[in-house]
């Protein structure tokens, strides 16, 4: 199970892709996945009367969120400090580990529970915690499977996604001692037993934040599984962590983000559990912890706010981009190497962690759209991927030396009439004629064959249009040869 694809980062997309495409248990998981997340997620929308009212509205609170964001950060800030909590600004993820470390440090932490956070594995806090001595231990059951095998999440509400029962029981069974068989509900009750203590042992929690509210300095955990209220609850110390466009203006905005959140994540109408938690425990709480830290983090927000990828902050992390992506679905979450995987994956993999690394991801996609239709707060993802890859043009590292040459050329013809002139005869005579039966090749030669391994391309025409046109074709257009459909004739079968 240690395939390469499943560790690495900054990896050829294409290569890992293809590793994912030959791995067959991962194709039956991926298979499935339409059918199950990709369909609650379209029935949710379609059982929900005020859909596109309240996806735009959401829209509407993100847009007018990021336009004032500083001042929204600041209210946060000053609530959050009224309530007895602190909070902490990071530049990036080094900044944002140290932080947490020196609370840990300073609060003696030896053990700590998680709940799941994409925020930390996008600073890799587990690495530099499990350096620094600290036990820690996932207490998402998804997470804990993977922090178990070594994996990185493949999914953004799913990290474990890419196994299956029987490949979590072989996970689980030397924690377990005993061989687990794969009956689900086995292996759930195993994960509660080994888990429930732990939270008790913890000295403190760390969780991500799904939305921050400006006004009340509340933060807000969606999940599933109750064990974010365990995180929180237990330990001493409660540490949250969130990337700085996770700050919503006022409680009055929550209901409308909880609502599309739930049914983009899973298809629920809500999620299991909503924990809405202000500052530290208070005078007469029973439980909640003794101090709380706020951690915010920029790693580039900042820089992608005032840039024209801004709407990418837009993004509230359900995952049903992914569930609807025909390219996530065939090849899954590792092969596209970041934190971040699918459709949003391509697009802010390359604006956290550079562009020129990443160079493959912007390509990762079909531009069919299909993201954006599912997308809750109806992010552009394909015009984004667009822009990444009219970027990529002006980064001449991230481009191969036979991919440049063949823009330059492609360029070159596009600007003079005689060289454009030159390439369609060309075409025509050598591809035009390749086509036997049908009006697509099935099979490209040399290099251009990666094209046809999966998919047939579409036949240029024997005969290009300005040479029908200059044969006399005109008399058509003039209505020579009335009743003749424009079906019957040879030009109009091509592009
Ligand atoms: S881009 Fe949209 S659909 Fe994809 S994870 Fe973000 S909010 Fe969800």
């Amino acid at each position: 199970m240690k395939l390469a694809y499943l560790q690495h980062e900054h990896h050829e997309f294409r290569d890992a892709a293809a590793d994912a495409m030959a791995d067959a248990q991962l194709q039956g998981v991926l298979g499935r996945l339409a059918d199950t997340l990709g369909v609650r997620n379209r029935e949710a929308w379609e059982d929900f009367a005020d859909s596109a009212a309240t996806r735009e509205r959401a829209r509407r609170i993100k847009d007018a969120t990021l336009a004032d964001l500083d001042k929204h950060l600041e209210t946060l800030e000053r609530s959050v400090t009224r309530l007895g909590g602190r909070v902490h600004w990071c530049d990036d993820g080094a900044a944002a580990r140290e932080a947490i470390l020196g609370i840990l440090r300073q609060c003696g932490a030896k053990k700590i529970v998680k709940s799941k956070s994409m925020t930390t594995e996008e600073i890799h806090l587990n690495p530099a915690l499990v350096e620094a001595g600290i036990e820690t231990v996932e207490t998402d059951f998804g997470e804990y499977i993977i922090q178990v095998a070594g994996h990185r999440p493949s999914h953004i509400v799913g990290p474990a996604l890419h196994l299956n029962a029987k490949q979590v029981a072989e996970v689980l069974s030397p924690v377990a001692g005993e061989t687990l068989s794969s009956d689900r509900e086995e292996l759930t009750r195993f994960a509660r037993r080994a888990l429930r203590s732990k939270f008790a042992e913890a000295d403190a929690g760390i969780t991500g934040v799904n939305f921050a509210v400006a006004e009340t300095g509340t933060i807000v955990l969606v999940s599933n599984e109750g064990n974010a209220r365990f995180t929180t609850a237990l330990p001493r110390v409660h540490i949250a962590i969130m990337g700085m466009e996770k700050v919503i203006p006022r409680l009055a905005d929550l209901p409308v983000f909880l609502k599309v959140l739930a049914r983009g994540a899973t298809g629920q109408k809500l999620s299991v559990y909503t924990s809405l938690i202000t500052g530290p425990r208070r005078m007469g709480e029973l439980d909640g912890p003794e101090e709380f830290h706020l951690v915010i983090l920029d790693n580039g927000r900042s820089r992608i706010l005032g840039g024209p990828l801004r709407e990418s902050l837009f993004c509230i992390r359900c995952g049903a981009c992914l569930n609807a992506c025909p390219i996530y679905r065939n090849v899954g979450g590792h092969a596209y190497g970041g934190t971040y995987s699918g459709p949003i994956g391509a697009v802010l993999t390359p604006l956290y962690d550079g562009l020129s690394q990443n160079h493959h991801l912007p390509h990762a996609s079909s531009l069919c759209g299909a993201c954006q239709a599912a997308c809750p707060v109806k992010i552009q993802i394909p015009e984004m991927l667009i822009r990444l890859r009219e970027q990529l043009h002006h980064e001449p590292r991230a481009l191969g030396r036979v991919e440049r040459w063949a823009y330059g050329i492609w360029a070159r013809a596009m600007r003079s009439p005689r060289l454009y002139r030159a390439g369609t005869w060309l075409a025509t005579r050598t591809l035009g004629r390749l086509k036997r039966s049908t009006r697509w090749l099935t099979k490209l030669p040399g290099g251009l064959g990666g094209w046809t391994r999966t998919r047939d391309f579409p036949a240029p025409a024997e005969r290009r249009f300005r040479d029908w046109w200059s044969a006399g074709a005109g008399d058509w257009g003039l209505g020579a040869g009335e009743g003749a459909s424009p079906a019957s004739k040879e030009p109009f079968d091509h592009a």
